[in-house]
């Protein structure tokens, strides 16, 4: 029996070039290189796309200024031009942002100043602005809420940011209209490679229990921090390998935009105990983050530690000239960091792991990908391509338009509104009109989101939940937890209306009080 959904979906039995299984930023961008090459792919995703690690990212495209400290050029220099590269693919989703580090101490903004200029040598022409020193006054005014006592200056460099959710929808669609076919809730839950054969791919449909097997050439497993579970899994023909992961969480509270109202991003390079934190503004709201603490178990929905949430609070209270308070916290996401496993890692210093990815290929032709950055997807996906191709797991095709935009992306001369601003129909870039066609355009059911946008979520945009509209196709949970859950029953309506039997009201409401770690439900 065939898994249904409302888009092209495979069938029972059907073989694929290549399988690619997990719909991260990896995954996504592994199924697109391949589809963009005439390549027949299918990818499956057993929650929904960009559920895993990939919606909960700082949201910064950015070449890694902390591994410029490590002396890591020519990571540094790659991630540069990847960030340039995605700014063009969708001008509407992802951005160039200046950032500011303000500086308390003499030797602060020379110091850093100096790093940051070498970022900018190093960005070459894939630079989105040149570092400036920032006099005090200067610095007053570019972060509005910044602590000025004792502030001496600062200095602004540019980075990018981007909505990482919707950036995986746009990847997603890209690459279906470019001919992959993509399921989301649907779990890779068997893997098998008969000598001389195609891998057979057994798949659970989550939502209906329904299951079925799929034949493909290659497989690649994009399944993010669970990769190694994968790799593992009983019916999967290798011997138990060494484990390619190491996870690390961090976390993120979400306030209110009146701490700091300004334009720019502002970066605190080094806390009092030695981390970075960074305070964002993101759709209207503020991003206070993140933290780098080893996880090494795997959940789906991480909880903070407290020293996390007192770290982020007392860390940015003492940077911004109002005190942020747990009361203050409107959301409060953890995403966990596929990082690679170093040999001689100790689980105690993930700080020290790279964010370089590694591709693995096992005895029996599955290939691992996994590590680097939401940044860099694009150019792992090439690596990953190649290597199937190097490796006669794939055919020998040439690269398709990989600077092509994505689906909805506007001309890069247009001006899209800012992405620190409120959401609105400005995130679907071209495709606006097609979400007004939809009924209630002008039925607002909270922080920007429509009705019309709720059946253009579900009609092409492959959401089958409640959680994937609140979540992911619009930042609602991330950006006010509470108002998420007041949404949640109008939008369930609104996705019974559209065929959909059971949104998952419940357990859409459950999982706000995950995210409000002030008033637990
Ligand atoms: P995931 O997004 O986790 O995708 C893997 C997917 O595989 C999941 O959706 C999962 O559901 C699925 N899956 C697992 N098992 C199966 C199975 N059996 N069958 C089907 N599907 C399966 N990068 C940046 O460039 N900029 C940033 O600002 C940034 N900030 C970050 C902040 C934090 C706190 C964290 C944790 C990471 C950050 N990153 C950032 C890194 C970036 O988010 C990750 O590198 C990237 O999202 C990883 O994507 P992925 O596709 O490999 O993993």
């Amino acid at each position: 029996m065939g898994l249904t959904r409302a888009w092209p979906a495979p069938r029972d039995g059907q073989a694929f070039d290549l399988v690619v299984v997990g719909g991260g930023a990896t995954g996504l961008g592994v199924a697109l290189e391949a589809a963009q090459r005439g390549l027949d792919v299918a990818l499956f995703e057993s929650h929904d796309f960009a559920s895993g690690t990939s919606s909960r990212s700082t949201k910064l495209l950015h070449g890694g200024v902390r591994y410029l400290a490590q002396g890591n050029l020519s990571l540094v220099r790659e991630a540069l031009a990847e960030r340039a590269a995605v700014l063009q693919l969708a001008p509407h989703l992802a951005q160039p942002l200046a950032f500011v580090m303000p500086a308390y101490r003499w030797w602060q903004a020379p110091f850093y100043g100096a790093g940051l200029m070498l970022y900018d040598l190093l960005a070459g022409r894939a630079g989105l602005g040149r570092t400036r020193w920032l006099q005090r006054a200067a610095t007053l005014q570019a972060l509005p809420g910044v602590q000025p006592q004792g502030l001496r200056g600062g200095v602004q460099y540019w980075d990018g940011q981007f909505d990482d959710a919707r950036l995986a929808i746009a990847l997603a669609r890209t690459a279906q209209a470019a001919g992959a076919q993509l399921l989301n809730h649907t779990e890779v839950t068997r893997l098998q490679r008969p000598a001389n054969g195609p891998s057979q791919v057994g798949l659970r449909d989550r939502l209906s229990g329904r299951e079925a097997v799929v034949h493909a050439r290659c497989v690649v497993n994009a399944a993010g921090v669970w990769v190694d579970a994968l790799r593992q899994r009983p019916g999967t023909a290798h011997a138990t390998p060494a484990k390619l992961v190491s996870p690390s969480q961090g976390v993120h509270l979400v306030v209110d935009r009146s701490f700091m109202p300004g334009e720019r991003a502002l970066l605190v390079p080094r806390t009092r105990d030695g981390r970075v934190l960074f305070v964002v503004p993101w759709l209207g709201q503020l991003i206070l983050g993140t933290t780098d603490t080893p996880r090494p178990d795997l959940p789906r929905e991480p909880h903070a530690l407290a020293e996390e949430r007192q770290f982020i609070l007392s860390e940015a209270s003492a940077v911004l000239a109002r005190t942020v308070r747990l009361s203050d916290v409107r959301s409060e996401w953890v995403g966990l960091r596929p990082l690679v496993a170093a040999p001689e890692s100790n689980d105690k210093a993930t700080r020290q792991l790279s964010r370089e990815h590694t591709i693995v290929q096992d005895d029996d032709g599955l290939v691992t990908v996994v590590g680097g950055k939401w940044t860099t997807y694009r150019a792992m996906a090439l690596e990953v391509i190649e290597h199937c191709m190097q490796h006669a797991l794939l055919p020998h095709r040439p690269a398709g338009h990989r600077d092509a935009p994505l689906l909805g992306a506007p001309a890069p001369t247009s001006t899209a509104p800012a992405l620190h601003t409120p959401p609105g129909l400005h995130l679907y870039g071209t495709l606006a009109p097609e979400v007004l066609a939809c009924a209630g355009a002008q039925r607002e059911l909270g922080l920007g989101l429509t009705e019309a946008m709720v059946r253009y979520a579900v009609r092409r945009e492959f959401a089958c939940t409640v959680e994937d509209v609140l979540s992911r196709r619009w930042r609602a949970l991330f950006l006010d937890a509470r108002e998420a859950r007041r949404m949640a029953p109008a939008v369930a309506e609104i996705l019974q209306q559209e065929g959909v039997g059971d949104p998952g009201l419940a357990d859409f409401t459950a999982l706000c009080g995950h995210y409000l770690p002030h008033d637990p439900v």
